[in-house]
């Protein structure tokens, strides 16, 4: 079983595969606009999209279209003021694509992990070829896995490393904070993100990182903030270099 499912949400999907099998109909309702969604075929752009898709034609279309421009910048890494890291992104986070997080992130809709890593892909590309050696998944919190039903981050690196041949290793672990901290962080303030964080990401001792080279991956990139406080704790714990990538950055 895909690890970055949980075995409930797994099974209620398998349900309703069976259940359209049962009772197959030719249209069902877009995952993302509502629209009625006719099943679509692979997109040239992005592989393993789902026969039984649940996008219409216009959502496919749209995700065609998205201009994927790899950018690169860098990123001051807490308490080590001379030491920053790359940043790649490789779509800007327009109305549309925070559209797209939404369904892939809240409503269930993973069938849009194959576009994302698509996104992750290019991004990869753009970095010399040895420049890592391990996937590091910015770690999600388990409340939020277990009322989603999925780790929508884990999802992204174990597609993305079938593509490049990279191992996932989940080196770091969110410690738990109560309420207040998981809420979305996306209108705080950088320098009250920062604070929030200190000490939340902390190394997995099964998963030890020393001497590697890790590819720190997360979906959106928005104070970097997170991002920081990730390659802060995996150098203390010995990372040897550290490169983010994601697939989306606001501006
Ligand atoms: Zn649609």
């Amino acid at each position: 079983m895909n690890r970055s499912l949980t075995s409930r949400f797994a099974w209620k999907r398998r349900l309703n595969g069976v259940l359209n099998w049962i009772f197959p109909s030719d249209a069902t309702t877009c995952a993302i606009c509502g629209r009625p969604a006719f099943t679509v075929g692979a997109s040239s752009h992005w592989p393993s999209q789902s026969e039984n898709s649940r996008l219409c034609a216009f959502c496919v279309q749209d995700l065609e279209r998205c201009q994927v421009a790899v950018e690169q910048h860098a990123l001051q890494v807490e308490n080590a003021p001379d030491r920053r890291i790359d940043v790649y992104s490789g779509i800007d986070y327009d109305a549309f694509v925070r559209t797209l997080f939404r369904s892939f992130k809240y409503d269930g809709v993973i069938e849009l992990a194959p576009f994302f890593a698509h996104v992750l892909f290019a991004c990869w590309q753009a970095l010399d070829e040895f420049a890592c050696d391990c996937i590091v998944p910015v770690p999600t919190a388990a409340d939020r896995i277990r009322k989603r039903g999925y780790d929508h981050v884990r999802l992204l690196a174990e597609r993305l490393a079938g593509h490049v041949q990279l191992p996932v290793r989940p080196a770091l672990l969110r410690v738990p904070r109560g309420g207040a901290f998981t809420q979305s962080q996306t209108a705080k303030n950088a320098e009250l993100r920062r604070r929030e964080l200190a000490g939340v990401f902390v190394p997995n001792s099964r998963r030890p990182i020393v001497g590697r080279r890790a590819l720190l991956l997360d979906d959106v990139a928005t104070t970097g903030a997170t991002l920081a406080a990730c390659a802060n704790a995996l150098f203390a714990s010995g990372a040897n270099s550290v490169i983010a990538i994601v697939a989306a950055r606001v501006r």
